[in-house]
């Protein structure tokens, strides 16, 4: 039995983008393998460019991801919507057992959803790729810690949800 989600990440107010905060990653030797479970039931097309668009954060990441549920490092899990003890507009989660950041992440879809003006699939898809991405974040830095702005900011506003975390020049 996991002990319940310790962190949430929350759509309640706008983030100012201003200053980033780079992380400091092992850099991995094999790719990061991740396996979505849909629970959710969304489109198989909106699955796919999921898996796209979170292959795209490599970069903040660090890492190399790959799609597959064979033996996978990280699962996420596509849920409809936040669990009963977590804040109604989580938008995404990853469980902790004692001080350690596990590989399961847990993603709400309706809250993100709610988020976006669009029901086009590439959106959505992108959308729930950056939440993802934030919590694949918290699991690879091993820290519930939150930057000031950027893919690891605490709060994801609706303007970055819906056009992407801002990528700064130079940074490596
Ligand atoms: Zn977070």
């Amino acid at each position: 039995m996991l002990a319940p989600s310790a962190h949430h990440l929350s759509a309640r107010r706008a983030a100012m983008l201003l200053f980033a905060v780079s992380c400091a990653v092992a850099a991995q030797d094999r790719p990061l393998t991740v396996c979505f479970r849909n629970a959710a039931q969304l489109r198989p097309l909106t699955l796919a460019l999921t898996g796209d668009a979170i292959r795209s954060y490599a970069r903040e990441l660090n890492a190399d991801i790959q799609i597959t549920c064979v033996d996978p490092d990280v699962t996420i899990s596509l849920l409809a919507a936040p669990r009963d003890h977590q804040p109604p507009d989580a938008l995404g989660a990853v469980r902790t057992r004692g001080g350690a950041i596990l590989p399961e992440i847990e993603i709400y879809c309706q809250p993100i959803r709610a988020m976006l003006d669009t029901r086009l699939d590439l959106s959505e898809a992108r959308a729930y790729a950056m939440v993802a991405a934030h919590e694949l974040s918290h699991y690879l830095r091993q820290s519930g810690r939150h930057g000031s702005a950027g893919l690891d900011s605490e709060y994801l506003s609706k303007g970055t949800l819906a056009y992407g975390v801002p990528r700064l020049r130079g940074r490596k």
